[in-house]
């Protein structure tokens, strides 16, 4: 018998259909799983594709022009997602980020964060709706998707050398561009907004102080800046551990130039360490998902473009949930369904990372990021 090769695309697709419970459980809002861990936040990518192509999520030799991206029917419709958030919100999940792939390539976006809007926790609190983009059209739209009722956004920048960015997003686009996108969002009220930079060593790590010192002295206090240690998603960026600038440089270059306050946690879950300015300005942070796990308190779950349910960011499989949306299943049923699956959950890759590093046959199996949505 022949060996079996699985491409990448296929490994979207290994995902089994969770069982119903014979007998229906209603939510309670209180799950917990293997770690204690409740379910708080669920990120949901809206599409697969992209108009950038950073190296370090959708390298262009492999995302070329032969990529095989999801087709139209294959992703969740706005009714279907809806309906999902729906009942993991019934579960406890009381923040939504919409994500990708690029979530503003998504055609008529705003209908979907007007339908997420409606919703309402147990406790008749409305979510925190968010959504995190490269910036490259919110100038356009920033307005309309804070009408629909969207909270906040999240812009990725890796640098204000338009040289260093443009070779980055590796489409040639512009800083000018995401820099409106951001005061766009600004002046919606999108605000406070988070920039992302992931700092990649040997590539844009000379753009932390200039990032830092132009965010404290733009947006009035209304961009807060955090920097993203590179991390080994997927399985195509090629991630070296010698190209990860841990957090702790990253705060030794700012601490060189800026005194800085440690700030606390304002929520539980939180991935980013917060710092402010002594002088009261703003207020900046790091994401060391490498060099200090956060996995303890991972209340995250990734509902991806086709529907399919992934616990960890690096987990291997996901549970396909469309597939009981389209097998006609009641609502008490898929939230049956759902319970068990966080139950059962004992994901905590990064922790495990830090103690072993994982086999290059792991790193094989990984789904992509644009696909299950940073
Ligand atoms: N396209 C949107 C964007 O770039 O903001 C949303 C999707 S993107 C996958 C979400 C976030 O993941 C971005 O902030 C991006 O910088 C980050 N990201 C992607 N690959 C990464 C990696 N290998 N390490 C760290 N962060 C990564
Ligand atoms: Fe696109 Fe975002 Fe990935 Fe860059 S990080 S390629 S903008 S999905
Ligand atoms: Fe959560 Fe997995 Fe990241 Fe740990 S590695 S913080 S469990 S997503």
């Amino acid at each position: 018998m022949g060996e079996t090769v699985i491409s990448l695309a296929d490994l979207r697709y290994l995902a089994p259909v969770p069982p119903i419970p014979a007998q229906p459980v209603a939510a309670s809002g209180l799950l917990s799983d293997q770690l204690g861990r409740p379910l708080r936040d669920l990120r949901i990518s809206v599409t697969d594709r992209c108009n950038f192509r950073c190296s370090y999520c959708m390298p262009k030799e492999v995302f070329d022009r032969d990529y095989v991206f999801l087709p139209q029917s294959s992703l969740l419709s706005f009714k279907e997602i809806t309906r999902l958030a729906r009942i993991f919100v019934a579960h406890g999940v009381q923040k939504i980020r919409l994500t990708g792939g690029e979530p503003l390539l998504r055609k008529g976006l705003e209908s979907l964060v007007a339908m997420l809007a409606e919703l309402r926790t147990p406790d008749g609190a409305a979510l925190d709706l968010t959504l995190t983009t490269n910036g490259s059209v919110l100038a356009r739209k920033a307005k309309a998707l804070q009408a629909a009722g969207l909270r906040r956004v999240t812009v990725s920048l890796d640098g204000l050398d338009d040289a260093v960015f443009r070779r980055m997003n590796d489409v040639d686009f512009p800083v000018a561009d995401v820099l409106a996108g951001i005061a766009a969002a600004c002046d919606a009220g999108l605000g406070p907004i988070k920039v992302n930079m992931v700092v990649k060593r040997g590539t844009n790590e000379q753009e932390i102080v200039p990032m830092a010192r132009y965010f404290r002295s733009h947006f009035g206090g209304q961009a807060v800046l955090r920097f993203i240690e590179y991390m080994d998603v997927g399985a195509s960026n090629g991630w070296r551990m010698d190209e990860v600038l841990p957090s702790a440089q990253v705060l030794a270059l700012l601490r060189a130039h800026w005194p800085l306050r440690a700030l606390e946690p304002t929520v539980e879950g939180e991935t980013a360490q917060r710092w402010a300015y002594a002088d009261g300005v703003a207020e900046v942070g790091v994401i060391s998902s490498v060099t200090q796990a956060f996995c303890q308190d991972c209340n995250r779950a990734r509902l991806s473009t086709e529907g399919k349910l992934f616990m960890c960011l690096f987990a291997s499989r996901g549970h396909d949930l469309r597939a009981l949306l389209r097998q006609g299943h009641s609502d008490a049923e898929i939230s049956s369904a759902l319970g068990p699956l966080w139950a059962a959950r004992d994901d905590r890759y990064s922790e495990l990372r830090a103690s072993a590093p994982a086999p290059a046959a792991t790193a094989q199996r990984r789904v992509e990021m644009h696909y299950i949505g940073g």
